[in-house]
């Protein structure tokens, strides 16, 4: 039977352990904190910068919040980014994307100071996980790493094939698995034969957008399937990328959707968080 990984329980054994350094830190009058930047109106990414706020109050990390409206100025937002960058009280800063689109994202992006870049989205982030050097990784790859070490399933030799090459999961998670010595694919929407690329892998990461295309198809018999996939079925019901109920009875482990890959993005976040602090008071 295969294992179904918890992301919920792996990802609040994290947030736990991040409670109690913050808590430690706390006594010596030491707060971690974040800056959470929302421009807009945006539904979803309301939904995510509360849960981000949530997820701050559980782990003792205060969220100062940021909230401009739709016809925020780009030049509005790069001066409120200069100056939480200056301001030595906020250790993280998370500016939630999409903006709206007369603002340049990559601008924003690289307005961030590195040292408080908690997304992990910085170029000079991206290109210090490409050479091996320390620097913050995007938390939704960094999420994984921690679900297949805490699973007690190593990379090191295996074949693992990415499906998706965006830079906020499929890049970075390339990166991360070759680090962990994987040998590493990756797939994209040109990919000529993708079922037998995926069936090569010992570790198939799903990040494709695309609700339930991997079936049991392209799953190598005892193979542990990650799926990224935020997807929505034809009932509108959040989905993954992966066919969970076809492939489950041919892998060793797989990550369900929702309470998989999900849960751990915002836990890396805190992680991150906590470490731009140690970095800026040298802890
Ligand atoms: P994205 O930027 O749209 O990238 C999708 C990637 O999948 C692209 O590289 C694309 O290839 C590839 N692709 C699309 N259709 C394909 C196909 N039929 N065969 C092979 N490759 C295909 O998406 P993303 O931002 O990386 O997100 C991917 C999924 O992860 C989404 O469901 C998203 O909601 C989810 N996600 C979840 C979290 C989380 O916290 N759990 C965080 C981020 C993303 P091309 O490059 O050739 O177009």
């Amino acid at each position: 039977m295969a294992l179904i990984i918890d992301g919920k329980k792996i990802s609040l054994e994290i947030r736990d352990e991040i409670r109690e350094e913050t808590g430690k830190l706390k006594e010596k009058e030491i707060e971690t904190s974040l800056a959470v930047v929302l421009v807009g109106n945006d539904p979803a990414s309301a939904v995510y910068v509360r849960n981000k706020k949530k997820a701050c109050e559980y782990c003792g990390i205060k969220s100062l919040s940021y909230e401009m409206p739709e016809t925020t100025s780009e030049s509005e937002l790069l001066k409120l980014i200069d100056e939480l960058n200056c301001n030595n009280d906020v250790n993280g800063i998370l500016v939630q994307l999409p903006l709206p689109k007369h603002i340049n994202e990559q601008k924003v992006i690289e307005a961030i100071l590195p040292s408080k870049d908690v997304d992990g989205f910085h170029p000079q982030s991206v290109g210090a996980l490409s050479i091996g050097i320390p620097g913050f990784v995007s938390c939704t790859p960094a999420g994984i790493i921690q679900l297949l070490k805490r699973s007690g399933i190593s990379a090191s030799g295996k074949e693992c094939v990415i499906a998706g090459r965006s830079n906020i999961v499929g890049k970075p998670m390339a990166m991360l698995m070759l680090r962990e010595n994987a040998t590493v694919t990756i797939a994209h929407s040109k990919t000529v034969d993708l079922k037998s690329v995926c069936k090569r892998a010992d570790i198939l990461i799903t990040a494709t957008g695309r609700p339930k295309m991997f079936n049991s198809d392209y799953i190598k018999e005892g193979a542990v399937v990650i799926d990224c996939g935020m997807d929505r079925d034809e009932n509108g019901k959040l989905c993954g990328d992966v066919d969970f109920d076809d492939v489950l009875p041919h892998c060793s482990a797989i990550t369900p959707v929702p309470g998989g890959v999900g849960p751990m993005t915002i836990a890396m976040l805190m992680t991150n968080c906590l470490e731009a602090l140690k970095i800026q008071h040298r802890i």
